[in-house]
């Protein structure tokens, strides 16, 4: 039996539950089914079958996940740090304990490659033990004495809140959303994309194995325009944390309006990586090649357009496409695939749609650009060259594997195309020239920037987008100022004198 056939049986082993019982949600620690019977299917990208049958929500079934994250409210915030701090090591022991079983079964719901979603599981632990040993401190505040008065400041949980989340990587970032939440003591109801349930199931799981109160913590799988909308209007849901595409966002943002929701958002990006003639061009290339191609493209930091000095464009294309056209595409489960099948056929005709506007914009498909085999979402790695700024495929975020290249002439040249985009969430600056570095960095337009390097993520920093790539930051204590409110209480410290009115 080959790797690829055993990974094949066990993915079928730790998948045949969902596959004969359907995903039901959890609300106040019970597996339910939708209010009104409906259900949906979540399909394989890898062969087009069937998964699961999901449970279809509306607003009755986030009514009642709001209620059952209303009621567990107050016990989960008054709980000490040091038991949440506990029971949050837990959930990272146990997902760490069925990691195998959660990076499976989001290689055959995603498509994405076992090489990669075996250390995003692993990831998911550490985003818990991370904000788990923060959660003693999360309510610290200062002390701001004036002559009149000993002013302390505390925070508290904002309440039930709502996080909504996108397909790729589904278990990772759920658990960078929902981690911080329960560290500050919030309670909450989440709502997966419904093109990747599966994974958010195993983690309320594995949360409510591990101790976690019922209600704490409720999983609700639906459509945006149902389930989703709903939980962004619910009044009793203080805050929406959400991850997913720019245009989402903004509907969110309306949503939750007339509530006054206050509103988290990682969403898209069109990230620019800048490479310089002094850089390192061995280095470079790796990092470029690594953020595009990478979890299939479909990753919010990619590096989706290379801005490239003149002077070493030749020869750098030149190894882009040797490259690219050595990179695996194959079965997600074979540890030696690169690239997996796309998400959905939906996502499938978008990325090709662009192959079509590539040439129609004067580009060159310099290599792949077409779709692999009759069943599936495969889709070659594919080079875009000749391409400027304007154009469609340097503009518009593709979310998949394909690398647009841009060249510039002067450093000048390259802030401006690298700036001259709707998003902000990353860039990569290569040079070998501190002082230029410097000089760049300040002048780009991006929540976060590395130079000389790819995205390496450091928890304690802060993750987050400007422009529309974003609305606030996660990371070290920028989580925990989403999820809780300041407090000011001023004491007297003696009989200052009182204005007196009506005496
Ligand atoms: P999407 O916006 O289509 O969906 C994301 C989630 O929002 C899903 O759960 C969906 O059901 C829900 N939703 C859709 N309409 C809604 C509505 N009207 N009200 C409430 N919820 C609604 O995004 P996607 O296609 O699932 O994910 C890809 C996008 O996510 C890309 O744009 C990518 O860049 C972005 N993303 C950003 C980051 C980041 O950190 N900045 C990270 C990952 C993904």
């Amino acid at each position: 039996m080959s790797v690829l056939d055993d990974n094949i049986a066990k993915a079928n082993g730790y998948l045949s539950r969902f596959r004969e019982s359907g995903l039901s949600n959890q609300i106040a620690g019970q597996a339910v089914l939708a209010a009104g019977g409906q259900t949906f299917q979540t399909t394989s990208p890898i062969d087009d079958t069937v998964v699961a049958e999901v449970a279809r929500s509306g607003g009755d079934d986030i009514a009642a996940a709001a209620a059952a994250a209303k009621e567990a409210f107050p016990a989960w915030r008054d709980l000490g740090g040091n038991k949440r701090k506990q029971i949050l090591h837990n959930i990272a022991d146990a997902i760490t304990d069925r990691a195998e079983e959660i990076a499976f079964c989001e290689c055959v719901d995603t498509g994405q490659a076992v090489r990669f979603m075996a250390k995003a599981a692993l990831r998911g632990a550490e985003n818990f033990r991370f904000f788990a040993d923060r959660a003693p401190s999360a309510r610290d505040g200062q002390m701001l004495p004036s002559p009149t008065l000993m002013n302390v400041t505390t925070r508290v949980p904002i309440g039930p809140v709502g996080v909504i989340t996108p397909w790729n990587t589904p278990f990772m970032l759920s658990t960078w959303k929902i981690a911080p939440a329960l560290a500050a003591g919030c309670t909450i109801v989440h709502k997966p994309a419904e093109l990747a349930p599966i994974s958010a199931r195993i983690l309320v799981e594995i949360a409510e194995d591990a101790g976690l109160p019922p209600g704490v913590w409720n999983t609700v799988n639906g459509y945006g325009e149902d389930a989703g909308r709903a939980l962004t209007e619910h009044p009793d849901i203080k805050a929406i944390a959400f991850v997913g595409e720019s245009q989402t966002g903004s509907a969110i943002m309306a949503q939750g309006a007339p509530s006054l929701k206050r509103v988290h958002f990682e969403l898209g990006g069109k990230n620019p990586v800048i490479i310089f003639d002094d850089a390192d061009l061995d280095r470079a290339l790796d990092a470029a090649i690594f953020m595009i191609y990478s979890l299939n493209g479909e990753r919010c930091t990619s590096s989706s357009r290379l801005l490239v000095q003149d002077t070493i464009a030749d020869h750098i294309e030149e190894r882009l496409i040797e490259r690219v056209n050595k990179i695996k595409v194959g079965h997600p489960l074979d540890p030696d695939t690169e690239i997996g099948p796309l998400i959905h056929k939906s996502h499938v005709d978008k990325v090709a749609g662009y192959f079509r506007l590539a040439q129609e914009g004067g580009a060159t498909i310099a290599a792949g650009g077409e779709m692999i085999g009759e069943r599936g979402c495969f889709v070659r790695p594919t080079l875009f060259t000749g391409a400027s700024n304007d154009m469609r495929i340097a503009r518009e975020e593709i979310f998949g594997p394909v690398l647009t290249v841009i060249r510039f002439s002067s450093e000048r040249d390259a802030i401006q195309i690298a700036n001259d985009t709707q998003y902000g969430l990353t860039a990569y600056v290569w040079t070998n020239d501190l002082t230029r570095s410097l000089r760049v960095t300040q002048q780009l337009e991006a929540g976060m920037i590395w130079v000389n390097s790819e995205n390496v993520r450091h928890l304690p920093t802060p993750f987050g987008g400007v422009k529309a790539s974003g609305i606030g930051r996660d990371g070290g204590d920028w989580s925990f100022d989403f999820y809780m409110e300041q407090k000011h209480i001023g004491f007297a410290t003696g009989q200052h004198s009182i204005p007196r009115l009506g005496c």
